[in-house]
């Protein structure tokens, strides 16, 4: 069995879910254009680290979703958001503080790691490289609001981060942010991943683990005013036996976790 970043903090935030994606097949309907387009931009990215034209790899995979029935937000165009990755792509040339040694081994790097028990946890890290000189795992994010920096070291706590630090073994991590905004932004943000925090990770992971394999799949309903966890749950219809919103936002496949390494490529 190979577990992955999603899995786990899918588990973590509430079993049962975990169990209608994973085990019942139940995945979310692709709906929202953001998520399909984050994936075109570092796509692009991808483009301008091998020295090809990044603004036209850009256009060309967002072209396969010109006709897609998606959920733009806030007044978002389909135009808009190619506007604005290009943009942003001249902006981070500009800026010029990354660099991608063989972008072909350096970029969508897969790393497996045998766990106790035989299981395998798979990471797949955006990049290695150099951000302001400095050689990190480096995620790229794009967002439309700017990631909050404050208090000091508050990046050093996020889980996906020190997730790809104890995979990797490499303490520097940095999150490169490409703010969607009508002044594109760019935040290269990075931190440092303790030795204690590597270990931890790596004991939540065999926990986490062994909880899965028991079966427990309670239901964490996380209804807390004003952060219910279930009302941004994709499950939700599941829970309360509503078919409508089944329907409106699940598709049922079989053998789903086979798929999830697709997960990993967004987040
Ligand atoms: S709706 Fe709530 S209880 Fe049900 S799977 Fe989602 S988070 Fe868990």
């Amino acid at each position: 069995m190979a577990y992955s970043f999603t899995q786990l903090s899918n588990y973590l935030r509430c079993p049962r879910s975990y169990r209608y994606r994973y085990l019942d097949g139940w995945r979310e309907k692709e709906t929202r254009a953001a998520m399909a387009f984050g994936r075109c931009f570092e796509s692009a990215l991808g483009a301008y680290f091998r020295g090809e034209d990044c603004g036209a790899a850009l256009f060309t995979e967002w072209s396969a979703y010109r006709d897609a029935a998606f959920e733009y937000k806030k007044g978002d165009t389909w135009d808009r958001l190619v506007h604005q990755g290009v943009h942003l792509l001249e902006r981070f040339a500009q800026d010029n503080r990354v660099r991608i040694d063989s972008p072909k081994t350096n970029l969508q790097i897969k790393i497996l790691q045998t766990l106790t028990g035989g299981s395998e946890f798979v990471s797949y890290l955006d990049a290695i490289g150099e951000v302001d000189g400095v050689r990190c795992v480096i995620d790229w994010k794009t967002t439309t609001s700017r990631y909050t920096q404050d208090p000091d070291g508050l990046l050093s706590l996020d889980p996906q981060l020190i997730c790809y630090s104890w995979i990797s073994g490499i303490s520097e991590v940095a999150m490169v942010v490409f703010v969607r905004k009508h002044a594109p932004e760019i935040q290269y943000l990075r931190a440092s991943i303790s030795e204690e925090q590597r270990r931890e990770f790596g004991r939540l992971v065999e926990t986490t683990i062994n909880q899965i394999e028991a079966g427990h799949f309670n239901p964490h309903s996380g209804i807390r005013f004003p952060q219910n966890g279930c009302v941004s749950c994709s499950h939700l219809g599941l829970c309360l036996n509503n078919e409508q919103l089944v329907a409106a936002n699940l598709i049922r496949k079989a053998g789903a976790s086979d798929l999830d390494w697709l997960d990993e490529l967004v987040d």
